[in-house]
């Protein structure tokens, strides 16, 4: 019969990190060690907790798991979070991390500190962004590749360092939400979205309640309502337009997926309420899509769908082709919206003076082509004269 351990086994020097993954990830990997399954189950749910509920970063930490598992583990494996590039603190308190997953592959998250209750981690779920939305500073930067579940679980598990925030459930912590409007399309990533989600949602690990968690799609409408029964998280819509003409333009995927489509979508997302509102996302950008007249379409679209409007101030970007809105035409709107029975609160903007605001993230990531990898890999000079920040995935020559 196997024992529990194998200790005979000389694994090679750690290489992988553990934290961050799902518990079903942890349990496979601990039976990669040969231990059986029952035992390796119940070791996964003592790392768990260890990583995600205290944010332990040493096995020894670990006193309820054998001292012989501990010594295995950390020959095989190691607690690192992906390493910061960058750390910025803005004056209004917002943070932003720069985070290098591999080499040449670097996202941003955000946190926003609570400005009355909760404070909300942004985290991005691509690097990069296929859907090239106008007002987007992240749009103009090409999609370099899907963040992994332990990717996107990492940048929470980065936040709460930062912010000595272990163990996670202590009542009144200041990252307390979750929103899905960092880098990327979360539903053109939505199998490792959703198993970040139920990591973070974990009762035994981090513990973010399902509804402190919002995800924000530009509108890939087919995959709303999959969105809803698969996380159970909160949705918002990043709409921006309220007639398909001006949402073709700034939003371009509303050529696929056009209004009507997605408020058919949006009516479908399961459980629906006036506890669990619908967030939209509405950037104000000045002559363009700020007037009166679309605040009043912007209501009859909404109508049936309990529903919330954030009204966003334009945040500008090197080159943007948009300006903000007057604040006088910005609180007209808000009013229309609010007199219709919509909150529709104007964001405040953070983090602006660090690049940190809502459409402002990019990184200098990028893709590079399979003859350039295979350039590089034989030591040759770069085509372009690249060297840094750009995208290293694995290729074969
Ligand atoms: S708003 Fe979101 S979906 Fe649109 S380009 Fe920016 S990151 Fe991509």
């Amino acid at each position: 019969m196997k024992t529990e351990l194998d200790l005979n086994r000389r694994p090679a020097a750690a290489s992988r990190s553990l934290a961050g993954l799902s518990l079903t990830a942890l349990e496979d990997e601990i039976k990669s060690l040969d231990v059986p399954a029952k035992p390796a189950r119940m070791r996964a749910k003592q790392l768990r907790r260890w990583l995600h509920h205290f944010g332990s970063t040493e096995f020894s930490d670990m006193t309820d798991i054998s001292k012989e598992l501990r010594a295995l583990l950390s020959q095989t494996y190691h607690l690192n979070r992906p390493e910061i590039s960058e750390h910025k603190v803005s004056v209004d308190g917002t943070q932003k991390w720069l985070i290098r997953f591999q080499p040449g592959v670097e996202g941003e998250s955000v946190f926003i500190p609570a400005v009355s209750k909760t404070g909300a981690l942004c985290v991005s779920s691509q690097v990069g962004c296929t859907l090239n939305c106008k007002f987007c500073h992240t749009g103009t930067q090409k999609l370099v590749r899907n963040l992994t579940a332990q990717e996107i679980v990492s940048q929470v598990l980065i936040a709460r360092d930062a912010l000595d925030e272990w163990p996670a459930t202590v009542h009144g912590r200041a990252l307390s939400n979750i929103v899905f409007m960092g880098m990327g399309e979360p539903l053109y990533n939505l199998d490792n979205v959703a198993e970040a989600i139920d990591t973070m949602s974990d009762g035994e690990g981090m513990s973010i309640g399902r509804r402190r968690i919002t995800v924000s799609t530009a509108g890939v409408a087919d995959k709303i309502p999959e969105l809803g029964a698969r996380t159970g998280a909160m949705l918002a819509i990043s709409l921006h337009a309220v007639r398909d003409d001006l949402r073709n333009e700034i939003v371009p995927i509303n050529k696929k997926y056009d209004l009507q489509n997605l408020f058919e979508a949006i009516r479908a997302y399961p459980d629906l309420s006036n506890a669990r509102r619908v967030t939209f996302e509405y950037v104000m950008l000045k002559g363009v899509n700020d007037s009166a007249a679309e605040a009043r379409d912007l209501v009859k679209l909404l109508k049936g769908v309990p529903a919330k409007i954030n009204l966003i101030p334009f945040n500008p970007w090197p080159d943007s082709p948009y300006e903000c809105s007057d604040w006088g035409t910005i609180e007209k709107f808000a009013d229309i919206v609010k007199r219709a029975g919509y909150p529709s609160p104007i964001r405040t903007p953070r983090g602006r003076d660090i690049f940190a605001a809502c459409g402002q993230l990019r990184s200098e990531s990028i893709r590079k082509s399979a003859a350039e990898r295979r350039r590089e890999a034989l030591g040759a000079p770069s085509l372009k004269g690249k060297t840094s920040r750009q995208s290293d995935k694995p290729f074969s020559l």
